[in-house]
């Protein structure tokens, strides 16, 4: 168990901290079903209030401010997150369960890598300048100006909390929006230290706000007001859906980054100890609370059975238990109600008929912790169909190259997919084939700054990082002067 690091509970309204209107909320720690805190929340009004601060600044001091001190102010940001990386690690184990080693050396770094990199384009966001064919004879000199969109709404989940939150932090401010964030319930601590440390680099009051509070208040006042011109959103499809309709009656752009159900296919050239590290890897990280779990493991018959008994192995000798004890490779889920409704889908496995082959066990223990789980199955099994969002596998076997496309686009969701294999040009044409928003060979598709990350079908809408986030929060706005 660590020490707990002191933390913020307040809001962040207008550049000061506040109590919400919403009454509180508790953040209960995962690993001992203990609570850890209890967290201010906002309500509608409060809402309201961070939406006229977020325009002020927006039409005030933020659009004085210079690219390059948006910049600056990026990097310091970036710095302090780097400085305090310990103590927002500690917070986010304490709060969702999460590994602090993990958080630690991937979650931050991504996090200020994200804000410098977005701070390198602050001031390079040129328009263009068109050839037209002119006014009524006259010609005419056209170009574009790339201007925010205005002031954002980020909706955040838990399950990677800091992480998500930089996708749509760095880019939105780089580029001259504000931002008002409203963290998942299960997760505030972190993104509060966040708001904090925004607070210390100097980004004046207004341009960066963090309202906690239940998402059917206050994520759903930040989707329906008028105010916010843009809501960008990571979590399940089911609210992603809710949000584009309380979108809709304002016209807010939306980015939407959805649930997943990743195809992980292991052809038989692929090379096999790689591979299975990878399908068990890519179930387990985050006790399988990952959009990009590669939760349907497709294999080619021949390797069957090696990589069934590989991922059952690795299963069997993952250290689930306290995130803070360094034996521990798995922590617990986020909450008592993801732990039993992963259970219910391990029943649902048993009784469809597929074969488990590890888990399906959860300790005992106020802890909500589930064993990895694998199953020999079927891409038609509920298990394979719907998103657990739990360390719960279907490996399932497939004969040929067209098979296989076929079975791993059989799904509503398009976010990831991964293709082990050792022949290039098979490497290619299965990349081309597969409904997903990234697909990665022998390995993960890497979760970085430079490279454009989202989905396809029902895992969402838009895409962030890369040059594409700079498209996502910006407005082209056509110029024509007539000579
Ligand atoms: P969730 O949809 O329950 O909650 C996400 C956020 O939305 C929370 O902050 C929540 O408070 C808020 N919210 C809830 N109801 C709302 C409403 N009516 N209006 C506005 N906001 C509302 O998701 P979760 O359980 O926090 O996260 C898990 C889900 O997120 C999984 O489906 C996972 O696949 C997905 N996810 C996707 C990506 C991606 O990049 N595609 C990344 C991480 C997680």
């Amino acid at each position: 168990m660590s020490t707990v690091p002191e933390f913020t509970t307040e809001l962040l309204l207008d550049g000061a901290w506040e109590t919400g209107h919403g009454g509180t909320f508790t953040s209960i720690n995962p690993s001992t079903g203990l609570e850890l805190a209890r967290v201010s929340a906002a309500d509608e009004g409060d809402v309201d209030r961070a939406v006229h601060a977020a325009t002020r600044a927006l039409r005030g001091e933020w659009k004085q401010t210079p690219p390059s001190r948006r910049a600056a102010l990026l990097h310091r940001l970036a710095d302090l997150v780097e400085r305090d990386g310990e103590i927002l690690a500690t917070l986010e184990a304490l709060d969702m369960g999460g590994l602090p080693g993990v958080i630690q050396g991937m979650h931050i770094p991504n996090l200020a890598g994200s804000l410098r990199y977005y701070a390198g384009w602050a001031d390079k966001l040129g328009g263009e300048t068109l050839p037209n064919d002119g006014y009524m004879g006259r010609p005419a000199f056209a170009y574009t100006r790339r201007e925010p969109v205005g002031v954002i709404a980020a909706i955040v989940p838990w399950n990677s909390p800091m992480m998500i939150l930089g996708w749509k932090l760095a880019p939105a401010l780089a580029t001259g929006n504000t931002i008002i964030i409203k963290p998942a319930e299960d997760a505030s601590l972190s993104i509060l230290h966040i708001g904090k440390l925004a607070v210390e680099a100097g980004f004046p009051p207004g341009v960066v706000q963090v309202l906690p509070g239940p998402g059917r208040i206050v994520g759903e006042a930040l989707a329906v007001h008028p105010g916010v011109h843009k809501v960008s959103f990571t979590g399940s499809t089911e609210i992603g859906r809710r949000i584009m309709r309380n979108a809709a009656g304002t016209f807010k752009r939306t980015t939407l980054e959805l649930g997943g159900k990743s195809p992980n296919i292991v052809f038989d050239d692929a090379d096999l100890d790689a591979a299975i590290g990878g399908a068990a890897a890519g179930i387990m990280i985050n006790s399988g609370q990952t959009c990009a779990a590669g939760s349907r493991v497709f294999v080619h018959r021949s390797v069957y059975d090696a990589v069934l008994d590989g991922m059952r192995d690795i299963a069997e000798a993952q250290v689930v238990g306290d995130p803070f004890d360094a034996a521990t490779t798995m922590g617990p889920l986020v909450n008592a109600a993801q732990r039993d409704a992963v259970m219910r889908y391990i029943g649902v496995g048993n009784d469809e008929g597929a074969r488990l082959v590890a888990g399906g066990t959860a300790p005992d223990g106020p802890g909500c912790f589930v064993r990895p789980t694998v199953f020999a199955g079927t891409n038609e099994q509920r298990i394979a169909r719907e998103e657990i969002f739990g360390p719960v596998a279907t490996v399932v076997p497939f004969d040929t190259d067209e098979e296989v496309i076929r079975l791993a686009n059989d799904t509503p969701y398009g976010l990831a997919a991964t293709i082990w294999t050792r022949d290039v040009s098979r490497a290619h044409t299965v990349s081309a084939e597969l409904e997903a928003g990234a697909v990665a060979v022998n390995g993960w598709s890497p979760l970085a700054p430079q490279l454009p990350w989202g989905g396809v079908k029902a895992s969402g809408l838009g895409r962030e990082l890369g040059y594409e986030g700079i498209l996502a929060n910006t407005e082209p706005k056509t110029v024509t002067v007539i000579l």
